[in-house]
């Protein structure tokens, strides 16, 4: 086209959430184009549901979820902790139906896609969004759900939960997240945070006796499966040259592992750089004393994980909904930080800045 000539041409290696996302809000970006380049040698992408709170930057995965609730607990074996917000509830977005939505608006604005390696990679926009190298022996959180369908009504439909501690331990931090889509059926997850993926056969197990123990049911039909890995933790950049988005771009929280509004937000924050003539980047939508703060928290969860189900349930019991939602989301003030931080007990927390100090 003969109007094209004079725009500034991006490139983005990888066609996974954050590059899909960014190519969905090209219509922002008049004066440039864009051309995805879809990695060599990716693993096979699989559909799973993302969960956040309801956020303004979040306006249309909020108008493409199908579900969302005012409730959610945090269990330990010995008290359940409900948080609630109207203004802030949970929502899940199936993987599949953002990256669909998102394809499709690249390609009314223009989007190319073509195989990584058929273009020259020299050009001064280029960003890469495939994973980031990481360190050995770092926090994996670690994965699998499967969404069943029981007979009995037996699920609470009106309340997520978040975490359920009621499992074995054993091999370090490890709860259920349970997404009731209706009193009949959920996605039921085993989720640990350790260094080390377990056999698979291991969180199926566990599924299946956490629903036998705490909701009487034997029998129950698999209706789909989802899993994942996420490291926790200061990761790098997959190639020092290409500076990154997305993963790769620093932008999964690394105390929680929680990324899906955080790419939207650095995508947010990049737009408007541009529209302030400033030159296109992507930079950490995390602040630093958040970072520090995970950091000290993921040296607990990871040497002393026994501690974990105090740490979320005190958390839990000093926050209220909207607080926690925000916290979660990294809409972190002073006062809120600081209420998180006289939540924590004290010395396990003295404990962890003494290793962080030491460097041991
Ligand atoms: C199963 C699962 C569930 C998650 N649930 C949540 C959630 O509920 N809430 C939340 O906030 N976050 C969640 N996350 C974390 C985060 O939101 C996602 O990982 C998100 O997809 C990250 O986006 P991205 O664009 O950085 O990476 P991706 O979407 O993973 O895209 C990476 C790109 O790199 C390519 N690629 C991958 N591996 C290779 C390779 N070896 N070589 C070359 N190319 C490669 C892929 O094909 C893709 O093009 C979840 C992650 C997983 C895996």
């Amino acid at each position: 086209m003969w109007g094209d000539w004079f725009l500034k041409d991006i490139s983005i290696i990888g066609d996974g959430c954050a590059a899909l996302s960014f190519a969905s809000k090209m219509g922002s970006l008049p004066d440039y184009s864009l051309t995805i380049q879809i990695p060599k040698n990716a693993p096979k992408k699989r559909d799973h549901c993302w969960g956040f709170w309801r956020h303004p930057v979040l306006e249309e995965p909020i108008e493409l979820s199908k579900n969302s609730w005012g409730k959610w607990s945090i269990i330990t074996d010995k008290e359940t902790i409900i948080l609630e917000s109207t203004t802030k509830p949970y929502h899940v977005l199936k993987r599949n139906e953002w990256m669909d939505y998102c394809q499709k608006v690249a390609l009314e604005n223009g989007v190319s896609f073509v195989p990584q390696g058929s273009i020259e990679n020299n050009q001064k926009n280029l960003f890469d969004t495939r994973p980031p190298s990481v360190p050995k022996n770092a926090l994996l959180q670690h994965f699998l759900g499967q969404t069943i369908r029981v007979e009995e009504r037996c699920f609470d439909s009106t309340t997520v939960t978040l975490m359920d501690f009621r499992v074995d331990q054993s091999n370090g931090m490890h709860f259920i997240y349970l997404i009731p889509f209706s009193e009949t059926e959920a996605l039921v997850e085993s989720t640990l945070f350790t260094p080390e993926k377990l056999d698979e056969s291991f969180y199926r197990d566990t599924i299946k006796r956490y629903v036998e123990k705490i909701y009487n049911v034997s029998k129950f039909e698999i209706i789909e499966e989802e899993s994942g890995v996420i490291p926790m933790g200061k990761l790098s950049q997959r190639d020092p040259l290409i500076p990154g988005l997305g993963g790769n771009g620093g932008a999964i929280r690394p105390g929680s592992g929680y990324a899906f509004i955080f790419i939207q937000k650095q995508i947010r924050e990049a737009i408007q750089r541009v529209e302030q003539n400033k030159p296109l980047r992507f930079r950490s939508p995390h602040k630093k004393i958040d970072l520090w703060m995970d950091k000290i928290l993921l040296l607990i969860l990871k040497h002393w994980p026994s501690h974990a189900p105090t740490i979320f349930s005190r958390m839990g019991k000093r926050l209220n909904g909207d607080q926690f939602a925000r916290f979660l989301s990294g809409d972190v003030d002073w006062k809120l930080r600081l209420k998180v931080i006289f939540s924590m007990p004290k010395l396990i927390f003295a404990r962890g800045f003494v290793k962080w100090a030491i460097k041991i």
